[in-house]
């Protein structure tokens, strides 16, 4: 027997994606429903760093949430190098003509103003259960959720999960990169100057973006040697980092506990009828250039208004969410390659490649149309 969906989008995560298409949804008089196992508490306590773009920040605006944001931090300019080799560039938000090339918040901060408008203004039930399942069917999806009186069902016409990829709803394409990622707060002996720094080290690039007064750090590097930073003390920590970032942003003075993330590139290939991924459950990325939750709100973005420009009865069909996947194909590919390619190709020692990489990062400083294509990826994405 066909099951008669309880609504027409069943949204798996409140995350920053999940609460980004529940609230591009708004006012389109379809029936949804958000289901988040986490407290609201412990999903705004995630410390990592997320340099938003400047597309990102259009997005926020329009659902609202970059007006609940304690102001973020601008970025204005990123210098990029390689550690023990020639060659740099600098991106800067004059030569995009934009104020800025993106804006550091952390991650609670915005799942927090998300979820504050949410709770205001969102024509969404929010269900607090775990998705222990799902089961699809040709009309609708059923996901059983763990609440706590029990397990419960709940139908949709479309499942549109956006868990981070921990259900593995879809078939993935994976590659391990042998690296994780340490976050910390650092403070240097003066303020920031809105400048972005991204530098390459064998082992992985290290990433130190000015937010609020002083850094917002991303080291990544093999996992042995993530786990012991995360155990040195604030001094032996600092010390370290000076060695492996130089001195380009001054003397490191204090850093806060830091936080380690295990990092793998994962893309979902296909999903089951009835159901479609966005953001990390869609492609889990290295953060590297900062790409993941900006693809991820693009993609809670364009779904929204994949459905809103079709009736309740298309909801879900194989030819709507075809077309969303057109939509996405060019971006969601662009994502992948991009950050994917600079992880490839600047994590090693190989001295041939080093001097390669040293002549890539004069030129994209030299030449206009290579310069462009970054900045329009670090700031816009890829229109498909
Ligand atoms: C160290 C680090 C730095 C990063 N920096 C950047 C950056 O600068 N810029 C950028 O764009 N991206 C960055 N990213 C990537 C970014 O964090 C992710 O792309 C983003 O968090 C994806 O959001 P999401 O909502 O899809 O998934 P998530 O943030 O993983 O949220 C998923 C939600 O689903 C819920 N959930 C999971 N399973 C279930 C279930 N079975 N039932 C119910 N709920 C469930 C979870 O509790 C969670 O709240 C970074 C990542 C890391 C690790």
């Amino acid at each position: 027997m066909a099951t008669q969906p309880d609504y027409d989008v069943l949204i798996v995560g409140g995350g920053p994606v999940g609460l980004a298409l529940a609230l591009a949804l708004r006012g389109s008089g379809f029936a949804t429903a958000l289901v988040e196992a986490r407290a609201p508490q412990a999903v705004q306590a995630d410390p990592r760093p997320i340099a938003l773009s400047h597309g990102s920040r259009l997005i926020l605006e329009r659902l609202g949430a970059w007006q609940e944001l304690a102001p973020a931090t601008p970025i204005r300019r990123i210098h990029v190098s390689q550690r023990g080799g020639f060659g740099r560039v600098e991106l800067d938000c004059a030569q995009a003509g934009l104020p800025a090339l993106g804006y550091v918040v952390d991650y609670g901060q915005l799942a927090g103003s998300l979820a504050a408008v949410f709770d205001r203004d969102a024509d969404c039930v929010r269900l607090s259960a775990g998705v222990a399942g799902i089961e699809t069917e040709a009309l609708a999806a059923r996901a059983q959720l763990e609440t706590v009186d029990g397990r419960v069902e709940a139908g949709a016409r479309l499942l549109a999960v956006a868990d981070g990829g921990t259900l593995q709803v879809a078939a993935t394409r994976a590659r391990d990169y042998g690296q994780a990622a340490v976050t910390a707060r650092v403070t240097t002996g003066s303020p920031q100057q809105g400048i972005a720094y991204e530098r390459f080290t064998p082992a992985g690039p290290l990433a130190l973006l000015p937010f609020e007064e002083g850094y917002a750090l991303v080291w990544t590097t093999t996992p042995e040697e993530a786990r012991s930073l995360c155990d040195l003390s604030e001094a032996a920590f600092l010390e370290r980092l000076q060695q492996v970032f130089g001195h380009r942003a001054g003397p490191f003075k204090g850093a806060s506990t830091r936080a380690c993330f295990p990092l793998a590139l994962r893309v979902a290939q296909r999903s089951a009828p009835r159901t479609i991924t966005l953001g990390n459950a869609a492609q889990m990325l290295h953060p590297v250039a900062g790409q993941g939750l900006n693809l991820g709100l693009r993609d809670a973005w364009e779904l929204a208004g994949t459905l809103r420009d079709g009736e309740r009865g298309e909801i879900g069909t194989p030819r709507q969410l075809q077309s969303y996947h057109a939509r996405r194909r060019v971006d969601r590919g662009g994502g992948v390659w991009f950050t994917d390619t600079l992880v490839r190709l600047f994590s090693n020692d190989v001295a041939p490649l080093r001097f390669a990489r040293g002549l890539g990062l004069a030129a994209l400083g030299a030449v206009p149309p290579a310069r462009d294509f970054v900045l329009r990826r670090m700031t816009f994405g890829t229109r498909g």
